[in-house]
Order: C-alpha cells, then structure tokens, then sequence
C-alpha cells in the first residue's frame, strides 16, 4: 500500500480538497447557518490567495531541504527502522489507527501552543481575524504556522515510527475535517449531537472562532472531539447563540482581514 504514497499521491489529495470544498460550498449555499457579515467575493479570493502562498511555501521548503514533508519522514523511519510502530509486530490495521490517534492529539496540542505561546498566537491570528467562518477559513493559516506545523508533524511522525499511508491518510483526512468543521452549514441538532459524539461538528468549531477568549480558547480539536472532552478544554455553545455570536478578533472588527497583504 505505501507504495501508492510519495510521488503519486497529488492527484488523490487533490481529488478529496476539490470534492469536499466543492460540496461544502453548495451545502453553505442550499443550508447556512449564519448571515455573512463581510462580501464572500473578496474574503473568499484573500483566503484561497493565503492557500495558494501555503502551498509556494510548502514546494520551496521541499526544493531546498529533500522533501521536508511528514510522509518523506515516514519513509525515512521506516527505512532505518527507526520509531514505535516499526518496531512492534502489531497486524497493520492497529498501526495505522494507533498513528491516525497520536497524530490527532498532537494536532491538538499544537493548536492548543498556538494559543498559549505569544509568537505562535500571533501567527495563529491570521486564521482567527476572518470576520466569517466557512469552507475558505479552513484553508487560511499563515505560510509560517504551515510550515511549523509541517516541522511539528515531522518531529512526532519519526519517533512514532509511523508508516507513509497512515500519515498520508492523516493529512487527508486532517484537511476534510477542516473544511467540514469550518463550513457555515445549519445542520440539524439532532445530527449534530450524534456527531460531536465522535468528531468535530461545524457548531462545535464555531465557537473557537468567537471574539470572547474565553470560547476562542476552547474546542481546539479539528478531527476527533475526544481530546476536548479528555483534557477538560471543551465549550458546548456558544454564550451568544451562533446567530448573535461575534466572529473573529475584537481589535480586527474591519475590513482588514479580507486583504491578503494585511492577512500576510
Ligand atoms: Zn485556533
């Protein structure tokens, strides 16, 4: 199966982005959740154009350093034998979703740093000031935070030892989520009970991006919402309700956040 990982595997991460954004975008269409507050025009093209630099980041920093990329680091630790999982004899199943949890969890404490550490929040900022939320926040991080995230995943996928299809299916995985749980749709609260149950719902993750610190610094997982629940950093809803809830950072309350060059 890793066999189908490393060079080829742009086609299906592409695949998967264009699939669910497309899909979230119709489903924000046909069923949203919230009015939004700033023209779709230009926060969409400021968001896709912060992707787009994220990506530029990502190839040069893979130009310049042989593939600095969690799945070229999987490949190394499984070449060398190097980390947990390459050292057990567990059936390949159990490996992939020991890694799919270890990877989960050190998502969420890296957005829980990005929270608590000044330099770090600061970054973080530039995906919080989006005065709206919905499938395009998803995609808007600083190139900076991507590619200290990309370091992050590195420095947690070694040690685990592990394998390049489990980190594959992680960022896949990873970027799905995000683009569900950032998208404004009105699901039903039935639905949304059920879910939360397991993963991160869109009105779960609404209420980390709410002006109040106190709600931004909650509900920090982006796939699994277990980690809220065990490390007690979890917010039902938010005070306001999700319709009277203010989006955003209180000092960024402009237009500011729509510009690409004030976002940068
Ligand atoms: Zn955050």
């Amino acid at each position: 199966m890793d066999g189908l990982i490393g060079q080829s595997d742009g086609p299906i991460r592409l695949a998967v982005f264009l699939g669910v954004f497309l899909a979230m975008a119709l489903v924000e269409l046909l069923w949203p959740k919230r009015t939004l507050s700033v023209s779709k025009g230009k926060r969409w093209l400021t968001n896709l154009g912060i992707s787009v630099t994220d990506s530029l980041v990502l190839r040069l920093m893979a130009m310049l350093a042989v593939p600095v990329a969690a799945v070229a680091a999987a490949f190394y630790a499984q070449a060398h034998q190097i980390g947990l999982l390459n050292n057990v004899a567990w059936p390949q199943w159990l490996k992939i979703v020991v890694a799919l949890l270890a990877l989960d969890l050190a998502i969420w404490a890296q957005h829980l740093a990005s929270h608590k550490v000044p330099l770090f929040w600061r970054l973080h900022q530039v995906h919080h000031a989006d005065r709206d939320i919905d499938v395009t926040t998803a995609v808007r991080f600083h190139p900076v935070e991507i590619a200290l995230s990309m370091l992050w995943k590195i420095v947690v996928v070694v040690p685990l030892g592990a394998s390049p299809l489990a980190v594959f299916l992680f960022e896949v995985i990873l970027n799905a989520c995000a683009m569900f749980n950032h998208a404004n749709i009105a699901l039903p609260a039935w639905l949304d009970g059920v879910l939360r149950m397991f993963v991160v719902t869109p009105d779960m993750h609404r209420v980390h991006h709410s002006v109040l610190r106190r709600e931004h610094d909650s509900n920090y997982g982006f796939n699994l919402s277990l980690w809220d629940r065990l490390f007690r950093t979890y917010t039902a809803q938010p005070e306001a309700g999700h319709q009277g809830m203010t989006i955003g950072l209180t000092p960024y309350q402009s237009e500011a956040p729509t510009k690409l060059g004030w976002s940068l």
